[in-house]
C-alpha cells in the first residue's frame, strides 16, 4: 500500500501551467505539491526553438521549461515525478491516484494537464508507430539522416516540423489537405524557400506502407481530395502534425467540457464546474494555446485557488 499526502494545493501538470501555478501557489505560501506526469516539461520539450516566450528571442523549448521547473523548485513548490490515474473531485478534500501508489488529497486542485498529438486513425498509422511512424520531430528526426520524409499537416507544429527535419533529411514533403497553411506568416516563409521541402496541397494520407520484417516504412499513399487520385510518395518517416487533443481524460465524467473535450471554465477566470477545482492551459484553451497563455493561466489558476482557499478559511 502507497502512503498519502495532503496538500492545499495539488497541481497536476508541468507545463508552463503547470510551473507558474507551482511559482504563484508557492509564493503564496499554499505549499503545493505538483505532480509532472508522463511529460515533465510538457509538450514545449518536444520542440526546439522557442521565438515567442517574451524575454527570449529565441529560447530552446527543452531548456526554458527546466528554468521554469527550477523557478517552481526555488520557491519551494514540492515537484514530484508521477502520474495522476484517477482523480476524485465529488467531494473536499478531493482525492487523486498516483501511478506510484500514493494517494494526495488536496483542498484545492489546478489543472493544467494540457494536450496531446493527434494521429489520423489510419490502421497503417497505428502498425508503424515507433516504426517510422511519429508525432515528434525533436525527438525522432535524428534517425532519418539523408532520408526523404512526409509531414501531415498545415499547422505552426507541420512548418515548424517541416523545416526542423531539414536538418536530417534529404528531402521533406509537406502534405497538406488545402492550399493554404494556418502557421504564421514568418514561418511559412521560411518553409516557401527552403529547398529541401516540397508542399503537396490538397492531399490526405490514405496508407503508410512498409516491411513488415523488419518492421519499417517505405513509402505513403496519398489521394488528391478534389480528383480522388492515389499517388504514392517513398520515404522512411511519416510525421504526423495535426494538432494536438486535451488531455482531459481523467475529469471527462466529472467536469463540464466543451469543444470536443476542452475543460469549460467561467469567463475571465479559472474556476470549472466544480468549486475548487481550477484549470489552466492548453487543458481549457481550444483558441490561443501558446506557452505564454499557459503560463498566464496557471497565474489565474494559483490566484483563484488562493482566494477559494480563503474564503473556506482553508489557507
Ligand atoms: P502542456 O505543455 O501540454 O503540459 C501538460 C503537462 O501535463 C505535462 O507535463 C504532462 O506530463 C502533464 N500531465 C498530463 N496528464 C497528466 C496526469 N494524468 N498526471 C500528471 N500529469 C499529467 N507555444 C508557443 O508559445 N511557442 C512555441 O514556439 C510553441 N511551439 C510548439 C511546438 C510544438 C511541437 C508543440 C506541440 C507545441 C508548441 N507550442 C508552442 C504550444 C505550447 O507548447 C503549449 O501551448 C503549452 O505547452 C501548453 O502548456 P500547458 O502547461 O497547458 O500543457
Ligand atoms: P493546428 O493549428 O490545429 O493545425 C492542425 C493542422 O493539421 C491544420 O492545418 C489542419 O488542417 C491539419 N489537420 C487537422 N486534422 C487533420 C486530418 N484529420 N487530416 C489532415 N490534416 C489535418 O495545430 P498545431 O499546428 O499543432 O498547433 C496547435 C497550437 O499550438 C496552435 O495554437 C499553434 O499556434 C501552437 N503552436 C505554436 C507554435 C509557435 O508559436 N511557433 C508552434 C507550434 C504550435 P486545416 O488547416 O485544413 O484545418
Amino acid at each position: 500500500m502507497g502512503d498519502t499526502r495532503h496538500t492545499k494545493v495539488l497541481i497536476i501538470g508541468s507545463g508552463p501551467a503547470g510551473y507558474t501555478a507551482g511559482v504563484y501557489a508557492s509564493r503564496a505560501m499554499l505549499a503545493p505539491i505538483l505532480v509532472q506526469g508522463i511529460e515533465p516539461g510538457g509538450q514545449l520539450t518536444t520542440t526546439t526553438e522557442v521565438e515567442n516566450w517574451p524575454g527570449d528571442a529565441q529560447v530552446q523549448g527543452p531548456d526554458l521549461m527546466i528554468r521554469m521547473q527550477e523557478h517552481a523548485k526555488a520557491m519551494e513548490c514540492e515537484i514530484i515525478g508521477d502520474i495522476i490515474t484517477d482523480l476524485d473531485l465529488s467531494k473536499r478534500p478531493f482525492t487523486a491516484k498516483g501511478d506510484s501508489g500514493t494517494t494526495y488529497t488536496a483542498d484545492a486542485v489546478i489543472l493544467a494537464t494540457g494536450a496531446r498529438a493527434k494521429w489520423l486513425g489510419l490502421p497503417s498509422e497505428e502498425k508503424f508507430k515507433g516504426f517510422g511512424v511519429s508525432a515528434c520531430a525533436t525527438c525522432d528526426g535524428f534517425f532519418y539522416r539523408g532520408q526523404e520524409i512526409v509531414v501531415v499537416g498545415g499547422g505552426n507544429t507541420a512548418v515548424e516540423e517541416a523545416l526542423f527535419l531539414t536538418n536530417f533529411a534529404s528531402k521533406v514533403t509537406l502534405i497538406h489537405r488545402r492550399d493554404e497553411l494556418r502557421s504564421e506568416k514568418i514561418l511559412e516563409n521560411r518553409l516557401m524557400k527552403n529547398p529541401k521541402i516540397e508542399p503537396l496541397w490538397f492531399h490526405q494520407l490514405e496508407e503508410v506502407v512498409g516491411t513488415e520484417s523488419p518492421l519499417g516504412v517505405e513509402g505513403v499513399r496519398v489521394k488528391h481530395v478534389k480528383t480522388g487520385k492515389i499517388t504514392e510518395i517513398p520515404c522512411k518517416g511519416v510525421f504526423i502534425a495535426i494538432g494536438h487533443a486535451p488531455a482531459s481524460e481523467l475529469v471527462k465524467d466529472t467536469l463540464e467540457t466543451h469543444m470536443g473535450g476542452y475543460v469549460k471554465v467561467n469567463p475571465g477566470s479559472t474556476e470549472t464546474s466544480v468549486p475548487g477545482v481550477f484549470a489552466a492551459g492548453d487543458l481549457t484553451d481550444h483558441i490561443y494555446r501558446q506557452a505564454v497563455t499557459s503560463a498566464g493561466m496557471g497565474c489565474m489558476a494559483a490566484l483563484d485557488a488562493e482566494r477559494f482557499l480563503a474564503e473556506q478559511g482553508d489557507t
